[in-house]
């Protein structure tokens, strides 16, 4: 027997002992259910699937569970990749050393909702914290389009959505504080807040693991969901910037061209063979909105209240459009994640990077982003087009590798003193990776 199998098989007899039968797995299926994420999204990722297996499972009822399993494999010198919903998309989950996976899914609970902040353990659903906050007259900065993924996920995996015209990204002061493992055998859960949060803010676990998270909320405002339509892309790019910079700000506009906008689930406020503009604002702007989408040549499709729509139309944002249009098409599609003033300026210069280039649109302030899916051609035609879009001045954040592209040095630098032996989450933190971010997905 292998070193490796001995280490796993100790860790397993451990965590048995710890946390009991019901929180443990070594079934094949729960392995191999373990080791996906939303990878598939991108078909370079997909051809050199599977990546990694699981060979332990490990489903955590609490913080403390989360923490008692992170020190256990620390202690075995087991890999140890933490796991929210698995919606993440660029591979990020996949355990590529095998070892053991943390499923936090289990570990969700509202801890605190105070004036301006909500604590949550790690792997509650966004959409809860989003309940909880709407039941005290509040609201989450922001949360993704992917509403039932974790709050773990999301600071660890994710970068932003509803709310982010207002709020940017999710390393911007989003975070108050969090409570961290480290993989040095202890099972201390630390405290941290401020810059000192930051730390692990969006990389994949690499720096430690978040077993509790305290995020900011804002006063609930009278959200109304607005759909619209165009009779082309045109019409929908020229009012997005112009909504988008509205003050208050909207918290959500999404646009798509004809084509993708077919492939949206069936809404009589998704007219066939029109543009869709969708739009999360202020009650009192719903006028002013209407008459911009009417002077430019739209019509307001629908306007509807409560939570519901506001999530509902969350779930049509981001890369939920690509996710639908994939589906929809026959041929293999792949997406980029762009932004810059052309996207709303000279679509025809964006879109024809690719033949057969679609783009998903949405606004932030200081200009727009969006994601750019064509049918798939080669590895090679995906890095030409690249190439081509930060030369006409579109930043582009590959989402078909799973490096740690975002604050690496300062990742690295947490890392050698949170995880000494390189357990957390290996494979996907490499200080040589020098593909960074060409342009921020959100500004
Ligand atoms: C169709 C689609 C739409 C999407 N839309 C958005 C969007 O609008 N905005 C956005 O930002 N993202 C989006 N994503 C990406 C992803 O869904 C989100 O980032 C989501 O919030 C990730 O949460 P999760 O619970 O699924 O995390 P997972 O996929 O389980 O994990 C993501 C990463 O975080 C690590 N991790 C998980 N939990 C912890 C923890 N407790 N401590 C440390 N590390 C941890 C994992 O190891 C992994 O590296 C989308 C993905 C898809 C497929």
């Amino acid at each position: 027997m292998s070193d490796t199998s001995t280490r796993v098989l100790s860790l397993e007899d451990e965590l048995l002992e710890l946390l009991g039968p019901a929180s443990v797995s070594t079934e094949p299926r729960v392995r191999e259910r373990a080791s996906i994420d939303g990878s598939p999204m991108s078909p370079i990722i997909a051809a050199k699937l599977p990546l990694g297996l699981a060979d332990l499972v490990v489903f955590a009822a609490d913080a403390e569970q989360i923490a008692t399993a992170v020190a256990a494999a620390s202690r075995h010198g087991v890999p140890i990749t933490v796991r929210g919903k698995g919606t993440g998309n660029y591979g990020q989950g996949i355990p590529m050393q095998g070892g053991l996976v943390i499923d936090t899914t289990r570990a969700k609970a509202i801890v605190e909702v105070g004036d301006g902040f909500i604590t949550a353990e790690a792997g509650t659903p966004m959409v809860m914290l989003e309940q909880a906050a709407w039941a005290s007259g509040q609201a989450l900065w922001m949360y993704p389009s992917t509403a039932q993924s974790t709050i773990g996920g999301f600071l660890s995996g994710g970068s932003g959505g509803t709310g982010s015209i207002e709020h940017g990204s999710n390393d911007r002061g989003f975070v108050a504080a969090l409570d961290v493992v480290h993989a040095d055998g202890s099972a201390e859960i630390h405290h941290v807040e401020g810059d000192e949060a930051q730390k692990y803010v969006h990389n994949y676990g690499t720096a430690g693991v978040i077993v509790r998270a305290t995020v900011r909320l804002e006063p609930l405002r009278e959200w109304r969901g607005l759909w619209a339509s165009f009779p082309d892309f045109g019409g929908t790019l020229s009012v997005v910037q112009t909504i988008g910079n509205l003050d208050p700000s909207p918290r959500l506009v999404s646009g798509d061209g004809p084509e993708i906008s077919a492939s949206l689930p069936a809404d009589e406020a998704i007219p066939e063979g029109r543009s869709s503009l969708r739009v999360i604002l202020d009650a009192t702007q719903v006028d002013t909105v209407t008459a911009i989408i009417e002077g430019a040549g739209g019509r307001v499709e629908a306007v509807r209240e409560g939570p519901q729509a506001s999530i509902r139309l969350s779930m049509l944002s981001y890369n939920h459009p690509i996710e639908w249009y994939q589906k929809s098409q026959e041929h293999e599609v792949f997406h980029l994640e762009v932004a810059g003033a052309p996207l709303a300026d000279d679509i025809e210069a964006v879109e024809s990077v690719f033949a057969g280039g679609k783009l998903h649109i949405e606004s932030t302030k200081a200009f727009p982003i969006g994601m750019l899916a064509a049918p798939y051609v080669s590895e090679e035609d995906v890095y030409r087009g690249i190439a081509e879009l930060n030369a006409i001045g579109v930043g582009v954040h590959n989402p078909h590798q799973w490096n740690v592209d975002f604050n690496v040095e300062q990742t690295a630098e947490t890392a050698a003193l949170t995880d000494p032996n390189g357990l957390l989450n290996p494979g996907k933190l490499n200080p040589d990776y020098t593909g960074a971010r060409k342009g921020a997905i959100i500004s």
